[in-house]
């Protein structure tokens, strides 16, 4: 690990004012991502910038048909919440899925979707949900902040304030995960929306996550796990690596939607 100056911030503006005047600076929420990154010498930032100390940052509200999740909020918090359980329960759900204990305490739902891992199963929920995006100068919809592997549309000096989720008439998240890390191998997001079915995809786009407009059509039409039992994903746009092929993982997509359109009922 490189050396660098440590600071914690108590507000959003004293947060962004530090990184600022850094030469090269960097916001750390639970370091899940960032800390392993830095130990392997792969980053070098001058200053890390702790999120930790900034409470505004930290909570759950559901008002209306809303779910808002503070960026600090943990994955252990949101898996733990009676609110988001009743309001949405398939986001507790994939809470309560992410990684070990150890990660779901550390691990934010701000960090998670500024690192937009392409195997990260919050981005999923993000866009099959039609989420927002608040960061302190703007609203982003989950559709034009997700923009690639590890990329999204923030700006370095942009912090992610919240995340807030439409509820869902409907909504299930299944996860083929990787039994060492709980990453998904794949993992596939749907919702039926008053708008439509919405079906997301994590672990298994060459460019990230990724929604799937036939799937979405014939769940729209008709949403049972029949309407998508004959459909596949082109394995041609899809990742192969050592723990999966791409052929395999078109197969899992098809079967973790029936999946989840079954468990959403
Ligand atoms: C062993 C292991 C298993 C895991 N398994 C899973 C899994 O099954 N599913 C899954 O989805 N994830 C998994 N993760 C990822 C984990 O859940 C975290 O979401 C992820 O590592 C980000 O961690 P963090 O919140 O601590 O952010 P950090 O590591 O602190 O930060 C990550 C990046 O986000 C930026 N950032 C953080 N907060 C903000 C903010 N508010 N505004 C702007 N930028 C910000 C930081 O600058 C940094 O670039 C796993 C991680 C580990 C180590």
């Amino acid at each position: 690990m490189y050396a660098f100056d440590y600071h914690k911030p108590s507000s959003v503006a004293d947060a962004i004012a530090v990184l600022k005047k850094a030469d090269d600076g960097t916001f750390v929420a639970g370091g899940m991502t960032l800390i392993p990154t830095l130990k392997q010498r792969l980053a070098q930032p001058s200053d890390l910038i702790d999120l930790g100390g900034v409470k505004e940052l930290v909570g759950i509200t559901v008002s209306g048909n809303t779910v808002t999740i503070g960026a600090m909020t943990t994955h252990a918090a949101v898996a733990k919440s009676a609110e988001v359980a009743k309001a949405i329960p398939a986001l507790a759900a994939l809470a309560g899925g992410i990684g070990d204990p150890q990660v779901r305490n550390r691990g934010t739902i701000g960090g998670s979707v500024a690192n937009n891992d392409p195997a990260a199963d919050y981005p999923a929920a993000c866009l099959a949900l039609g989420a927002t995006i608040k960061t302190d100068k703007r609203e982003v919809k989950a559709d034009d902040f997700f923009t690639g592997l590890f990329e999204t549309d923030l700006a370095e000096d942009e912090v992610i304030v919240s995340v807030s989720f439409p509820t869902a008439d409907k909504a299930a998240y299944m996860k083929f995960d990787n039994p060492a890390s709980r990453y998904a191998l794949v993992g596939v997001f749907v919702a039926k929306t008053a708008g439509g079915a919405k079906v997301a995809v994590t672990g298994a786009g060459q460019n990230g996550v990724f929604r799937v407009p036939e799937m979405e059509k014939a769940l729209s039409a008709n949403w049972s796990a029949d309407a998508v039992a004959g459909l596949k994903v082109n394995a041609g746009t899809l990742n192969a690596d050592i723990h999966a092929s791409a052929d395999y993982r078109a197969h899992l997509i098809t079967v973790m939607a029936k999946r989840a359109v079954a468990a959403a009922g």
